[in-house]
């Protein structure tokens, strides 16, 4: 279980998130919408501490991110710690951010061989497990530049799965994507959902949200609006705000 208890970050005097609370199951897909600067991408990085939130806490499995409970306290881990915790985490973004001088092989090696300390043999056996799940087993020796867009991002996503993750996080993965190239990454993400991942999804893709989602929130204005079955709130928004909000997009 993952979920989230009034979390606050402001940046400055914009308050960006304001107390938002969320309960993700254990092999659930949970869908994130709502618009432009609404805080999506902050809660996200608090989820894993990228972000430290200003009041509140994300726990996963029981453990709380970032920090310790001592009586009503929290009190912040040290960074190893924090760094352990963010290794059981995977994230992708919307722009692939894969090492460009390293090759796909080596980008979903990296960090199982330093930071996991996996031996460099079992580290590759799992890269190649792994790309051929996400369809590009003749793509370990190219390097990122010389890939698609689409393909950059599966790669993206077999590099945060090296890490055997708990959680996978994405953020817009398939907005920087030429329209023909979306699809292909969200067969990857729905393959992953239906082997059982905990995800958490940042997305325009409606579709994907009433097909893969178990859940959907929507998002205004620093708070969760709006949740529920993806398939009601896309039909039938109660919140007059996700109601204008996907009288827009839909
Ligand atoms: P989008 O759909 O455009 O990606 P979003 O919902 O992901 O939007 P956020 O990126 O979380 O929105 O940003 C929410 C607000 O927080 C915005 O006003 C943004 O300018 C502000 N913000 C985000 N990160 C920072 C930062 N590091 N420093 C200052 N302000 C920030
Ligand atoms: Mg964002």
């Amino acid at each position: 279980l993952v979920s989230g208890h009034a979390i606050r970050k402001s940046f400055g005097a914009n308050e960006v998130l304001k107390g938002v609370d969320f309960e993700v199951a254990s092999g659930a897909v949970s869908c994130l919408i709502g618009p432009s600067g609404s805080g999506k991408s902050t809660l996200l990085r608090c989820i894993n501490h990228l972000e430290r939130p200003d009041s509140g806490w994300v726990s996963i499995d029981g453990e709380i991110v970032g920090y310790r409970l001592k009586g009503e306290r929290l009190y912040e881990l040290p960074p190893n710690h924090i760094a352990r915790q963010r290794a059981e985490i995977g994230m992708v973004f919307q722009r692939f951010n894969l090492f460009p001088h390293m090759t796909v092989l080596e980008n979903i090696t990296y960090a199982p061989h330093v930071i996991r300390r996996r031996s460099r043999s079992e580290a590759r056996a799992h890269a190649h497990e792994l790309l051929e799940r996400v369809g590009l087993s003749e793509k370990a020796t190219a390097y990122p530049g010389s890939l698609s867009g689409g393909q950059q991002q599966r790669v993206a996503i077999a590099r945060a799965l090296a890490m055997k993750p708990k959680l996978m996080l994405f953020d817009e993965p398939t907005s920087a994507l030429d329209p023909e190239l979306v699809g292909e990454v969200l067969d990857t993400m729905r393959m992953l959902a239906h082997e059982g991942m905990t995800m958490i999804v940042v997305t325009h893709e409606m579709g994907f949200a009433r097909e893969v989602g178990d859940t959907l929130m929507f998002m205004d204005d620093g708070m969760i609006v709006e949740r529920g079955d993806p398939r009601e709130v896309l039909a039938d928004p109660r919140h007059e705000r996700t109601q204008a909000f996907l009288s827009k997009v839909l």
